[in-house]
């Protein structure tokens, strides 16, 4: 799993990505390597390693971070034939990169999970 160092210097925007919304809790950018026409990434400022790490001081952020995404689809207009949203954790979830992300995927019909 590589580390967090990546995910932290685009918060900082010490990298180029393209980011398409930041606030004082959450950045969403787009994934390097899209798995479908719209693949956005969203990340809490603040760093939690995985969903392993979602404790009674932080669940909000994730609440905010799933209305984030929710908000992307719409406007990326999306929202009405649908997208998935997803977060891995861990080696057996698939998770590469150890800082939590949500990925919002959409803009095709994406195959079922089995
Ligand atoms: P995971 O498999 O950990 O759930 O997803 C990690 C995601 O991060 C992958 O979809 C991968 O393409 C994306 N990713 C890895 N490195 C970078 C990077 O440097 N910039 C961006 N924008 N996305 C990245």
């Amino acid at each position: 799993m590589k580390d967090e160092s990546i995910f932290k210097k685009i918060i900082n925007k010490e990298l180029t990505a393209s980011i398409i919304y930041q606030d004082k809790i959450v950045t969403a950018f787009k994934d390097i390597k899209p798995k479908a026409p719209i693949h956005i990434l969203i990340i809490p400022n603040i760093f939690i390693s995985s969903s392993n790490d979602i404790d009674e001081k932080n669940k909000d952020i994730l609440a905010h971070m799933f209305y984030i995404a929710v908000q992307i689809a719409k406007k990326k207009k999306i929202s009405e034939k649908g997208y998935r949203i997803i977060i891995n954790c861990n080696k057996d979830g698939g998770q590469e990169i150890n800082y939590l992300h949500m990925h919002l995927l959409g803009g095709k019909k994406l195959r079922p999970l089995s």
